[in-house]
């Protein structure tokens, strides 16, 4: 090999430190390899495996790096609801008639909308909704060959959203024997094959693609992308950071961003919507990964445009959710860490998984409540989501009843006192509703230790002792004490004058009195790179940029929830990648 700027290869990478600080332009100057290989895909989740696999078994060599020490990101934790649909063979199996052609018009009509006028497919960018009509069946062909089972079952519509109103398209992924990462055990016998998780989805995928020969660099968090000629030429590798180690990999072919999304970076995320204060730190899939913008940030440095950022601050679907546990920092509905799992001491606790919002009051950091508590969070549409529904027509609008579902919005209003964010929301109640609940409310089902749980024997103490990182301002004990008379004055009349719950039920009245953190929790990423039809990333004069692709949550244009657009999206940039000629 003859060492030139390009491709100056350095054993060992302790020579590549320098290079690793300075912006990408300047870094081109004077990279030194540390590794070379055809194509280097950024993340192992939903998107990042098949990207790796496809790629490999079409002939690159493969170096996967992953910022954490275990392989899966949000995928793994997820709960492997998978409606790709497009005519897939499970959907022909179960007499599902779907198509391409049906899938993208699902996927792309403006007429359907949420009970809160909100519509899913309206902003969806239609070459990236056709590429992924056009690739979803192969894909779930390809997840099925790749060592993926699903439920024995016919398709349904738990767990998606935004998925298509037409037909049936959601199946789900069984853990069969792999390890589930909330437990840190395999499933029960009777859970094996009926439950719906995505370590079923990434556990069988890493093992296809070690089987095939592709590399994984954990703990290797990348950084910094390098672009020959600063924002003109052709993206020749990462740099990355293994534990303050610096490590540059030079791809002869692309790189492939697969990092996640965005949602657990405050000033980015902030760019979409600016009540998303820091308050916000439960995101879903946490501690598990984060998703941080790194690709995204890494991406712009070099010239990459963001796209489709109405998808990202619609009230639709998952995006912003209303916790299922209370009590603890991760309160996502769908994942619950339990003692026994490798992450709990992340987590710190379980949470009191709520089943009748009745039990609770909901207030502010100032003590004082803000909307009905059994409200819901936003809806998405899904099959018959919308019924009767006729394809592209003004009727579909009309026939719903509006219904904002605006217990979120009420609980990120703020406090007005001109700061942004709603501060911590709190769970208030009593010994009778713990009873109700059958909680048990103390670690390690709440995080005493870190804030998000309290508990005393009157309300007034109760108030006081709420302190925490973010209550910024004392909650006053008169404001709760007001509060809960107030509500259980209520409950005597049979109506909440106040936020019209329907018939409050329960008093707050019998001593310990408790406050868990009932703060709203982040989700989906829905906006991100722009990228074109083969997920190559495109600039802000809509120029792809030479030997860089996008997938997954990282990439925008595409409001559907979770796996289906970003495995495909993986599927799809795997193979342009490996089929790049330089
Ligand atoms: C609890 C939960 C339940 C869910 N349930 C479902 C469901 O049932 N159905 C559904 O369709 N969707 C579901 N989802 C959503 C779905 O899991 C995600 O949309 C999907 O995993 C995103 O894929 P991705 O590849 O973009 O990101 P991820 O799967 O999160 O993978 C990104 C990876 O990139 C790594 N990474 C990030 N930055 C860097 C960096 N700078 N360098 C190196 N590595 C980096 C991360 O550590 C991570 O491993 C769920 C999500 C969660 C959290």
């Amino acid at each position: 090999m003859t060492l030139n700027r390009r491709n100056l290869l350095v054993g060992g990478g302790t020579a590549a430190a320098a290079a690793i600080a300075s912006p990408a332009s300047a870094q081109q100057a004077a990279v030194q390899w540390t590794r070379e290989v055809d194509v280097v895909v950024i993340g192992s989740g939903a998107a990042g495996l098949p990207a790796c696999i496809v790629a490999r078994e079409a002939g690159a060599s493969v170096i996967v790096l992953e910022a954490q020490p275990h392989v899966g990101g949000h995928a793994r934790c997820s709960g492997g609801n998978m409606p790709l649909g497009g005519g897939n063979s499970s959907q022909k199996k179960y007499g599902v008639e779907d198509s391409a052609d049906l899938l993208f018009r699902d996927l792309t009509d403006w007429s359907v909308v949420q009970p809160n006028g909100f519509p899913d497919y309206r902003y969806n960018d239609r070459e990236i909704i056709r590429a992924h009509a056009d690739n979803a069946a192969a894909n779930h062909e390809f997840l099925l060959a790749h060592g993926v089972v699903f439920v024995p079952k016919p398709a349904d519509r738990q767990g998606g959203s935004s998925v298509g109103n037409s037909v049936l398209r959601t199946f789900h992924v069984a853990p069969a024997d792999w390890t589930l990462i909330q437990t840190g055990a395999p499933a029960t016998p009777a859970q094996r094959m009926t439950m719906s998780t995505g370590n079923g989805l990434t556990e069988p995928l890493y093992a296809a693609a070690k089987k095939a020969g592709v590399e994984f660099l954990l703990e290797h968090k990348m950084t910094s992308l390098f672009r020959e000629g600063g924002k003109s030429g052709r993206v020749t590798g990462v740099a990355a950071d293994n534990n303050g180690r610096a490590v540059n990999i030079r791809a002869r072919k692309a790189v492939i961003i697969a990092t996640g999304g965005s949602t657990g970076n405050v000033n980015f995320r902030r760019m979409f919507d600016p009540r998303l204060t820091e308050e916000y730190c439960g995101t879903a899939g946490m501690p598990y990964s984060d998703q941080d913008a790194s690709g995204e940030l890494a991406a712009m440095d070099v010239g990459a445009a963001l796209w489709g950022l109405y998808n990202q601050t619609a009230e639709t679907g998952s995006s912003i959710t209303k916790p299922g546990q209370i009590g603890c920092q991760y309160g996502y509905v769908n994942l619950r860490w339990t003692p026994t799992s490798p992450m709990f001491s992340k987590a710190r606790a379980t949470g009191l998984r709520v089943s009748d919002w009745q039990n609770v009051i909901t207030v502010n950091m100032l003590g004082k409540r803000f909307y009905d508590e059994t409200g819901r969070q936003f809806t998405a549409n899904s099959y018959k989501g919308v019924d009767p529904y006729n394809h592209g027509s003004y009727l579909n609008a009309k026939n719903l009843r509006f219904d904002p579902n605006n217990w979120i919005n009420a609980a990120m209003q703020g406090i007005g006192d001109g700061q942004n964010g709603g501060g911590p929301i709190w769970a208030i109640f009593d010994a009778d509703a713990a009873a109700r609940e059958k909680w048990e409310p103390t670690p390690p089902n709440v995080d005493v230790d870190g804030g998000f749980f309290f508990s005393a024997d009157t309300v007034g103490e109760l108030a006081k002792k709420i302190k925490m990182k973010y209550q910024r301002l004392p909650m006053q004990p008169e404001n709760l004490e007001e509060t809960v008379g107030r509500y259980n004055g209520f409950v005597d009349l049979g109506r909440d004058f106040d936020f019209g719950k329907p018939r409050p039920l329960y008093k707050i009245a019998k001593p310990p009195f408790y406050a868990a953190w009932s703060t709203p929790v982040l989700h989906d990423t829905r906006a991100g790179l722009r990228i074109n039809a083969r997920c190559q990333v495109v600039d802000m004069k809509g120029e792809v940029i030479p030997g860089l692709y996008a997938g997954g949550e990282s990439a925008g244009g595409f409001g559907m929830h979770g796996l289906p657009r970003c495995t495909t999206q993986g599927f799809i940039a795997g193979r342009h990648a490996a089929a790049e000629r330089v």
